[in-house]
């Protein structure tokens, strides 16, 4: 607390990240991260790029990565928008088109930096509860609203929500935006992006952090009608109007490029995801069905705590939320396979399990 703080500040609760522990002998499955380095096309970009260039400002558009992006997805360069991570994306969404005099409708379990947003531009908000079986309830947002916000498929709980039922709340929701952030929807999942050729209502985010292995270089997007892109120019340019560094730009579209390695990598991910599923329910957990680079269990008679601490003890780390509801279940990021035997060998040697 300082007196010269704006006096807003005193009542934020800003977003805690997963730790990024200082030592090396963890095993990190907190925060998501990819197990396997960028595509090596991505080092050759980034070492040839001319570092005599790093005195002149970077392009403010990063056009070369949004034309790529636009190649990529068979959209117009008009219908894509990039940012310094998904983060921030979400960041000047919620700045562009949430401050509305209806609340922002948004599931009480997803993402937490969304309302932490809320807070920092005081958006009204309501959280609508997951199904018992964690499911998003999409007939509870048929009320009025500023706008629908929700991941899919949605953090920390893994389900995918069908393409038909986006479609169907986009057809339904036609008064506000909706935004899909698409974080882990490379693990298994269809992208909604096509619905964004057909609708002026929806607002697809992604990012490079998750299924391109790039989460330090800070490279997210957003795509959708050119009006919406528009809007998120305008806040952009009155903040901030050199997000993407060279850099990350050179980067960014080196890891675009690289299909082939992605969908190596991400298959990886899906085949260890579904082992070591498998291997837990073996244990004596229930696993949320997952189509991300996590999962999320719970033990049928350990507390989530308790388990993160002994994973803890044995270098092995994992994200536990302590919100009620929740607060029994780990979130645990796909690592290689390597990883996620150590994982499972570690949690046989419980002396309950
Ligand atoms: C990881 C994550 C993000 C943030 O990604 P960055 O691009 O690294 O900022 C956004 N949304 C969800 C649901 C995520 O899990």
């Amino acid at each position: 607390m300082s007196k010269y703080w704006s006096p807003a500040i005193n009542q934020l609760t800003p977003y805690v990240p997963g730790e990024q522990p200082k030592v090396d002998n963890l095993i990190k499955l907190n925060t998501n991260e990819n197990p396997y380095p960028p595509s090596p096309k991505v080092a050759e970009a980034i070492n040839n790029y001319p570092k005599d260039r790093l005195r002149l400002y970077c392009d403010p558009d990063a056009t070369a990565l949004k034309q790529s992006l636009a190649d990529h997805f068979q959209l117009n360069y008009q219908n894509i928008f990039v940012g310094n991570g998904s983060d921030e994306v979400l960041a000047l969404a919620f700045m562009a088109f949430f401050r509305q005099d209806k609340p922002l409708l948004l599931p009480e379990t997803t993402y937490s930096f969304y309302d932490v947003y809320c807070n920092l531009y005081d958006i009204d908000y309501r959280q609508i509860p997951l199904t018992e079986q964690f499911e998003i309830d999409f007939s509870a947002y048929e009320q009025a609203n500023g706008g629908i916000i929700f991941a899919n498929p949605n953090a920390p709980t893994g389900r995918l929500t069908p393409l038909e039922t986006i479609e169907a709340l986009l057809q339904k929701n036609t008064e506000s935006l909706v935004i899909v952030d698409e974080a882990y929807i490379d693990f298994g999942g269809t992208s909604a992006v096509e619905l964004t050729r057909r609708y002026d209502n929806v607002l697809i985010i992604q990012t490079f952090s998750k299924s391109r292995s790039l989460a330090g270089l800070r490279i997210g997007f957003a795509l959708g009608h050119e009006d919406l892109i528009a809007g998120l120019e305008r806040v952009k340019n009155s903040f901030n109007s050199y997000p993407l560094d060279s850099i990350a730009i050179a980067g960014a579209v080196a890891a675009l490029e690289d299909i082939e390695y992605f969908e190596k990598t991400t298959q990886k991910i899906i085949e260890c995801r579904e082992w070591s599923s498998h291997a837990l329910e073996q244990l004596g957990f229930e696993v949320i069905p997952s189509k991300t680079n996590f999962v999320f269990t719970r033990h049928r008679s350990l507390s989530g705590a308790e388990l993160m601490q002994y994973l803890r003890h044995n270098n092995l780390l994992v994200r536990h939320f302590s919100k009620p509801g929740i607060d029994n279940f780990l979130r645990i990021t796909i690592g290689t396979f390597a990883e996620m035997n150590s994982l499972i060998e570690t949690l046989k040697q419980h002396p309950n399990i």
